[in-house]
């Protein structure tokens, strides 16, 4: 007999059928007995009575939670449920139990911190809402990638061991590397800068590393972005890719995601956009009484923007040089570096970059950056390099913005961060 999946069970009315899951509950009310179990499409109750095998019917008391079992019965109208339908079991049998008591409790009753969890992911997994969640997660990513195809980029992957910082600033991994000394990437900049300087529009799921030792609810020392870098683009261009890209994916994940976002209590909008200097920001800033430095927004003056245009992308742009990167091209006393901020954080950096040799100089020697680290760096652009633009977006940034969550180890499956190295 071929397995059914719960979602399909409402066609198999009247029918007998095989099912597989974890149980979720149990309710043993000796002369019947109930048993709620899900796969991975959704959970269903069924019931043994006098019509179970006796071997079966006698089995569901020793059952534990979390338990993988099979199940054969008929599925039988029941209105009353909140299914509108339950399984009759003919026979239940136990394909791995659960030992007991459990670690951590994955049931919608639990109020178990996130930090425990985490240490028991692999349970933490089996609740609804953590299932949710990485699901969303799936479709942001799949979104991503789709919307990319269509724009016509084409999708590259890029080494995470490096030899020299490609921004010089943050704080790196160290790592040994046979005899000489590496680093694990903390942005995949000047390689995606060399790929849009020959196939012109490219985009990459890359993982980043930032040995940063803040211990903050918005920063992780390992995260995902999604990046994207475009040959004769400015700035302009590829915020207006951003914006779009971003719609695309919450409208993607509204609509292939109804019932996750139901389970999580979620009711997404598609953002609208909206774009203004970093002058006009200070000046927004200055009038709200909300402090930020001359080159920088500070985390109050996003949540502000959060505040002030909610469901957009703001867009932040002409921003001061000082405030960006070696990279960023200048222009004027400002750049053309931006960031874009939705529900009151950052969610992307970016910019046009600078594509000449002899004011990259200039510009790493602005930021007292040593020339011969950048020796290959610079000589990329020697050889035919148009003007080009890009950004990188934050996947676990978003997925924690997209879905409310107020800890964005909430929104990645094995955190690395300040104190985590596992599981
Ligand atoms: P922030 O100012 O929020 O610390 P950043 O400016 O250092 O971020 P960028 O280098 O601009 O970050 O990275 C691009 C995007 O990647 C960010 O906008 C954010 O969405 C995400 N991101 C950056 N750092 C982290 C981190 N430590 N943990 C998780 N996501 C991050
Ligand atoms: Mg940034």
């Amino acid at each position: 007999m071929e397995r059914t999946l719960i979602k399909d069970l409402k066609e198999n009315i009247g029918k007998e059928v095989l099912l597989k899951g974890w149980v979720s509950e149990i309710r043993d009310l000796s002369k019947v007995k109930f048993v709620i179990f899900q796969d991975r499409t959704g959970d269903i109750q069924s019931v043994a009575n006098k019509t179970t095998e006796e071997a079966s019917f006698n089995l569901i008391s020793d059952l534990t939670k979390e338990s993988v079992v099979e199940v054969i019965g008929t599925v039988k109208e029941h209105p009353e449920s909140k299914w509108g339908f339950e399984v009759l079991i003919k026979s239940i049998s136990v394909i791995a139990a659960a030992e007991t008591p459990l670690p951590i409790d994955p049931s919608e009753k639990s109020q178990t911190h996130i930090d425990k969890r985490i240490d028991y992911r692999f349970l933490d997994l089996h609740s609804k809402r953590t299932q949710s969640i990485f699901r969303v997660q799936s479709t942001i990513l799949q979104g991503f990638r789709e919307f990319m195809y269509r724009e016509g980029a084409m999708e590259v992957a890029l080494p995470s061991i490096i030899g020299a910082s490609s921004e010089g600033g943050t704080d790196l991994f160290q790592i040994s590397y046979f005899e000489k000394h590496a680093l694990l990437s903390q942005s995949c900049q000047l390689y995606k800068q060399m790929l849009a300087c020959s196939m012109e529009k490219i985009f990459t799921v890359f993982t980043v590393w930032r040995a940063e030792k803040h211990n903050t609810v918005r920063h992780l020392n390992e995260s995902r972005q999604f990046d994207y870098e475009e040959a004769f683009a400015d700035d302009k261009k590829v915020m207006e890719v951003l914006g779009r890209c971003v719609q695309f994916i919450v409208k993607t994940v509204a609509e292939d995601r109804k019932k996750d976002l139901e389970t999580l209590g979620v009711t997404l909008k598609v953002p609208e956009t909206k774009y203004m200097t970093f002058e006009e920001i200070k000046q927004l800033m200055a009038t709200e009484k909300v402090e930020m430095s001359e080159h920088d927004l500070s985390g109050e003056a996003e949540k502000k923007l959060g505040e002030l245009y909610p469901d957009t992308v703001v867009f932040v742009h002409e921003w001061p040089i000082d405030g960006k990167p070696f990279y960023i091209m200048p222009s004027g006393k400002n750049s053309k570096g931006f960031d874009a901020i939705w529900q009151g954080m950052e969610i992307t950096s970016g910019g046009q970059r600078v594509h000449d040799p002899v004011l990259l100089q200039e510009r790493l020697q602005a930021h007292n950056l040593e020339l011969d680290v950048f020796k290959d760096y610079i000589d990329s652009f020697r050889y035919g390099a148009p003007p080009h633009a890009g950004w990188g977006l934050g996947l676990e940034r978003l997925t924690m913005l997209m879905l409310g969550l107020d800890n964005i180890r909430e929104a990645v499956l094995f955190p690395r961060d300040r104190d985590r190295l596992t599981p």
